[in-house]
């Protein structure tokens, strides 16, 4: 695909060599399951990180041959390394030199939402007429623009990818690479508006997209407020007749049915959809396809059948401790990698499954290309569905079943567990059948939480972080009550340094999960010391007692210097040393080999109240004398640490050798300014029930605490005080969303259920519900009843389940 010596020769001017070594893959990334000795490693820099550093860890994957602005050849041996000034423009030049040796047309898709659906969508709708290579998910940024460009092959007759940019001057460099003969510009709304003046600056940036393509796509008013319709554009339209494509529509009960005017022709046809984005979408979807010449009757028979798209791979729980990655709408090479990458990303403790289907594109090429990557990952089974996937040649224990319906019913499903599963399949397959027998009785009320988010929040703090300072994040009361195991995996994987916990079961939890970051127990109770040193917790110890039985417990075991956290009390008097006993404890501590006091913390009782500074700055001055104290007795260094999020934000001097992240990771912060900064993680989600239509002077719930004035439609949702919904937010006090719109919850929150006002919403029964997220948010109830957003996100119940997604 490319030599060593074509890349060299490419990138750089001096000394190509002729080294003509061939590669099958690039990658950026050092997590990737599929990096081997024929991936060129391209060392992308971001700005948390250098990429460089990257280099040793590719290279233990096997990785020989580097692209880097750093050069890690004396660090790493055997490894070659092509240095360049800019890793990130290397890579698009590669990719804008590669897309210009194949003369097929690309479709490249821009605008401020519906890419994703609509890239997807014409890859459904062209695939039974092109061999397509499209965007794997939303790679639609500077470098994943780039990978989707090098995925092309000379099998391919058509490339659909998505452009985005989030501000100005970015836009040329992805034209460049995809060298567009169509572009479709969704439309221009207000997301991302940040990195722009005006909405005029930002259409002009996009437009730059299709300077130089054939035909231009979108909606007419799109264009019309921002440039002049000339020839290249082929529009569509739902009111102005000026445009190439005049539609109609009308909303059924479960579709629309939408009247297809062009020039020549009028046609109907029937989407399966109903909401105004998807009906937009498939808009676009028509017009590409008239512009490909596609026969009327073909474009109704596909767009009758077009699927939902599922833009994420989430995690569901599944019966008998599995993990089930849904991916069950579409099979091609590229987002099967994605899917096993996230496979093999899952925890270590479960064995890792994969059911595959059929390929859309069943030749022999692509046969060869699956069993490469079957081989890359590590996989327990193998389920085959299908005739023409019987060929696939997988290593590891594998079964084929013809059809669907034959695998549903033979055992092989019914026997697995403690297993994460990926399925993987063609939408023709129906593998969501599969799914409703593994998945646990669904609840309509979820907790989503984005992991995405997540990792962004992580990085904020990170950066925030003074050379060398070390991480610990709090993960008690089950993450904050977004979920224990699936974070704590998300943090290991990131590579935080510490995890801290409440309780001595929350660690065992842990560790049986397969986590092995180092873990510190908060609370560590006396009865609990044998299965802390048998799992490797690391006890706070606060007291003497504390330290007399844990050094007691360790001597019964033989450990030696066994890991432990000095507390120190520096003014919160909950649990600690006090600052005038330090003197003894480092005398007492030199009496006790068994123990190494790995750090030494102390925690602020009021971080997050600037009125408070100078009692704070008083508690990191007696955790600086306390430590000193110690340090003197102690012969082996530790770590000191006081900060939690927002003694981070507040009093960043103070950060020692480590600091304690909580609240700030699951996307809370104490001001408005940090809030800022800081993405979603948990939505509350839940649907609604039924709705009741009331006359003037009924009322609703117990007590009758709401009594309507007029005709009112009331809507009853299934999540009440028993999932950790505060009563104090009925009553009118508190609202859910509902398609966008605030509906006022009614009458009195109930245990399991509480009653919305929806006369002001057009919903209808089933319709999902936020209850809370980006709106309202944690903060706003909390305030609402003069608590903190931490007791209304711990007090979640266990009974609402998790979901866990990355966007
Ligand atoms: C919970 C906790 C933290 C984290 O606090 P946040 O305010 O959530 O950042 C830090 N240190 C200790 C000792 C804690 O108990």
């Amino acid at each position: 695909m490319f030599s060593w010596k074509e890349i060299c020769s490419l990138l750089t001017k001096t000394e190509i060599p002729t080294d003509d070594f061939l590669f099958t893959h690039i990658s950026t990334d050092s997590r990737s399951g599929n990096n081997n000795e024929k991936t060129v490693f391209f060392a992308l820099s971001g700005p948390n990180f250098n990429g460089a550093d990257f280099i040793g860890k590719a290279a233990e994957q096997g990785v020989r041959y580097f692209v880097s602005e750093q050069d890690y050849r004396g660090k790493v041996p055997g490894i070659q390394v092509l240095l360049v000034p800019n890793v990130l423009q290397a890579l698009q030049k590669l990719a804008a030199s590669h897309r210009a040796k194949f003369a097929l047309p690309v479709i490249a898709i821009t605008g401020s939402n519906g890419k994703t659906v609509v890239k997807e969508w014409l890859y459904y709708l062209l695939s039974p007429d092109y061999y397509i290579a499209k965007s794997p998910k939303s790679y639609n940024s500077q470098v994943g623009v780039a990978l989707s460009v090098l995925t092309l092959e000379q099998q391919h007759t058509l490339g659909i990818f998505e452009a985005g940019i989030s501000t100005t001057n970015e836009m040329q460099a992805l034209a460049d690479m995809l060298q567009p003969e169509i572009a479709v510009l969704t439309n221009i709304y207000s997301a991302h508006d940040a990195g722009f003046e005006n909405r005029a600056q930002k259409f002009s940036e996009k437009a730059k997209l299709y300077t130089s393509a054939r035909l231009v796509i979108g909606e007419y008013e799109t264009f019309e407020q921002f440039t002049k319709i000339d020839q290249r554009f082929y529009t569509w339209s739902f009111s102005n007749t000026s445009a190439q494509i005049y539609i109609q529509k009308e909303e059924l009960a479960h579709t629309t049915r939408l009247e297809i005017q062009t020039n020549s022709k009028t046609f109907s046809l029937s989407l399966p959809f109903t909401d105004g984005a998807s009906i937009q979408n498939a808009a676009h979807c028509i017009t590409t396809m008239l512009a490909l010449k596609i026969d009327f009757q073909i474009i109704a028979n596909r767009i009758s059948s077009l699927p939902q798209v599922n833009m994420r791979l989430s995690i569901k729980n599944g019966v008998r401790n599995l993990q089930i990655i849904d991916d069950s709408y579409s099979a091609d090479l590229q987002s099967l990698q994605i899917a096993l990458d996230f496979l093999k990303n899952q925890s270590s403790a479960l064995k890792k499954i994969l059911v595959l289907s059929d390929f859309a594109e069943s030749d022999a090429h692509t046969l060869s290309k699956i069993e490469q990557l079957l081989h890359q990952y590590d996989l327990a089974e193998i389920v085959t569905v299908g005739e023409w996937s019987r060929e696939i040649k997988g290593t590891a224990l594998r079964k084929h079943f013809e059809t669907t319906a034959a695998f549903l019913q033979d055992e092989t499903l019914r026997n697995w567990s403690d297993a994460s599963v990926l399925i993987k399949g063609a939408r023709k397959f129906e593998f969501e059948k599969i799914l409703k027998i593994l998945e646990q009785q669904k609840h309509e009320t979820v907790l989503e939480i984005n992991l995405s988010a997540l990792t962004h929040n992580l990085n904020h703090y990170k950066s925030k972080l003074k050379p060398g300072v070390k991480l610990m994040v709090m993960v008690k009361a089950f993450g904050y009550g977004n979920g224990g195991e699936e974070i704590a995996r998300l943090l290991e994987f990131n590579k935080v340094d510490y995890l801290g916990v409440a309780f001595a079961d929350e660690g065992v939890k842990l560790r049986q999960a397969g986590i092995s970051v180092p873990i510190m127990v908060l609370n560590p109770e006396s009865t609990a010391f044998d299965e802390i040193i048998q799992y490797q917790l690391e006890p706070e110890i606060y007291s003497f007692r504390a330290l007399n039985a844990f050094a007691e417990a360790t001597r019964k075991v033989g450990a030696t210097a066994y890991p432990v956290h000095v507390k120190i009390d520096t003014g919160m008097h909950r649990l600690g040393f006090a600052p005038d006993s330090v003197a003894d404890l480092a005398q007492e501590l030199t009496n006790v080999p068994e123990l190494e006091v790995r750090s030494v913390l102390s925690h602020l009782a009021a971080s997050d109240d600037l009125n408070e500074r100078s009692f704070t700055e008083q508690q990191i001055e007696r955790f600086l004398q306390a430590t000193e104290v110690l340090q003197k007795q102690l012969s082996k260094k530790f770590y000191r640490h006081i900060l939690n999020t927002s003694g981070l934000i507040n009093y960043p001097e103070a950060q020692f050798e480590m600091v304690r992240l909580g609240i700030g990771l699951y996307g809370l912060a104490s001001s408005d300014e940090e809030q800022n900064q800081l993405e979603t993680v948990g939505t509350l989600k839940s649907i609604i029930s039924q709705i009741h239509e009331l006359q003037a002077g009924e009322t609703v719930g117990y007590n009758r605490r709401f009594k309507a004035k007029e005709k009112t439609s009331i809507a009853t949702i299934p999540i009440g005080y028993a999932d950790g919904i505060p009563r104090f937010w009925g009553n009118e006090n508190g609202y859910v969303i509902i398609h966008e719109q605030p509906a006022p919850i009614v009458g009195s929150v109930c245990m399991d259920m509480l009653m919305v006002d929806v006369s002001a919403i057009a919903c209808r029964e089933g319709d999902a519900v936020i209850v809370f997220g980006k709106r309202p948010t944690v903060q706003e109830i909390a305030k609402a009843g003069s608590t903190i957003s931490y007791e209304i996100l711990t007090g979640i119940s266990q009974r609402v389940k998790r979901i866990f997604f990355r966007e």
